[in-house]
């Protein structure tokens, strides 16, 4: 053990602290649907989707998941493309893909079965050590901390910690800390106990201290500093990227769909004709309608503003100017850019952005979903 973790353990109540985390949590736990077995890929799968989205947002599509993809196999041998549809606005899609690609090797190389050790689960593609801890402590009872955001917040009032939890030498100190006091007799409890807690109890503004089952423990509480924890420090901000997207019809009722690289950022998904507006242009729609034509050989107009969607991703933002517009001509497509029926559509998988362009042209055009 380092000096710092003995320092802050010495006179910590560790068994006292872990039965009353424990204790609270099976009593108060929220029904969710990937606690209803202890199926590692079901909670491997929920883990998964939990990363940068809320519970309320995953547990439909979780549902959903599981009805398409039952099973390891299932989820090896889907289809990209349904599988994107599937994941479709829960974004960072990169998490479906490194899913499917782990899965493909769990079935090739375990015969189907999620590996229980820290080695081989954490060396999947896509798994790090916080899906590591939490699939490997609740599936099968190993006592590995799972330590993310969350935790670190309720970890860090509990010892009064003050160290930067953006930094990665701070999450380590964290999962050392974990290591420490987690309860090897029901690991699972543990960690879901202390994610749960993060969640309904220790939230980040005004947590509900005087609820809280681990209150005598929590030294923050005793020095009123909970609110002043934990210290992140502001990463900078990311730069914006302006655009403009056409969503372009015919007279017969189709809409010109592109799909993006294969490689990059939201991969292989969809989108309308855009393009980023480039300093040379003068005026932005007359420009890229020329742009357009040249690149989809046939007549355009853009007709009318849908609006501004903005986009935030984790280093930069998109602006995206909106436009409705039309073509007329004979259209060549490929395989990657088509002309499709506009009922069929939305069996395309759009990135988030491009589903609330598509929503306003559907308002602007009165037709409903
Ligand atoms: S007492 Fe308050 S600050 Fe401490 S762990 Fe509980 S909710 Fe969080």
């Amino acid at each position: 053990m380092n000096a710092r973790i003995e320092k802050l353990t010495k006179s910590f109540k560790i068994n006292e602290f872990q039965k009353a985390l424990i204790d609270w949590f099976k009593e108060e736990q929220r029904d969710l649907p990937w606690r209803e077995s202890k199926d590692p890929y079901k909670v491997w799968v929920s883990e998964i989707m939990l990363q940068q989205t809320r519970v309320d947002t995953v547990i439909p599509y979780f549902n959903r998941f599981m009805e398409k993809y039952p099973t390891i196999a299932d989820l090896a041998n889907a289809d990209e493309q349904d599988l994107l549809k599937v994941w479709e606005g829960l974004g960072y899609y990169s998490r479906v893909r490194n899913l499917q690609t782990a899965v493909k090797e769990v079935h090739e190389k375990y015969g189907g079965i999620v590996p229980d050790t820290k080695e081989e689960f954490g060396s999947l593609k896509g798994v790090g050590p916080y899906t590591t801890g939490a699939v490997l402590s609740i599936a099968y009872g190993k006592p590995i901390p799972a330590v993310d955001g969350n935790v670190m917040r309720v970890m860090s009032r509990i010892f009064n910690i003050d160290d930067d939890i953006a930094k990665v030498k701070t999450r380590k100190l964290f999962e050392a800390l974990v290591e420490e006091v987690i309860s090897h007799e029901d690991p699972s409890s543990f960690n879901q106990g202390l994610m749960e807690l993060g969640a309904l109890v220790c939230t980040p503004k005004n947590p509900s201290c005087l609820l809280c089952p681990v209150l005598e423990f929590c030294t923050a509480y005793h020095e009123g500093t909970q609110n002043d924890l934990p210290v992140k420090k502001k990463a900078k901000k990311g730069k914006t990227l302006q655009y403009i997207a056409v969503v372009l019809e015919d007279e017969d009722g189709k809409i010109i769909v592109r799909q993006r690289s294969s490689e990059g950022l939201l991969a292989s998904l969809w989108e309308f004709p855009n393009s980023e507006v480039l300093s040379s242009w003068k005026n932005m729609v007359e420009d890229y309608e020329k742009q357009l034509v040249e690149e989809l050989g046939v007549e355009v107009d853009v007709v009318e503003p849908l609006g501004v969607v903005d986009h935030i991703f984790s280093h930069l933002t998109w602006k995206i100017h909106a436009f409705r517009g039309e073509f007329r001509g004979e259209f060549v497509g490929s395989d990657n850019l088509k002309a499709v029926p506009i009922e069929e559509v939305e069996d395309y998988p759009f990135p988030v952005p491009y589903q609330k362009v598509w929503k306003e042209f559907k308002e602007k055009r009165g037709i409903g979903s």
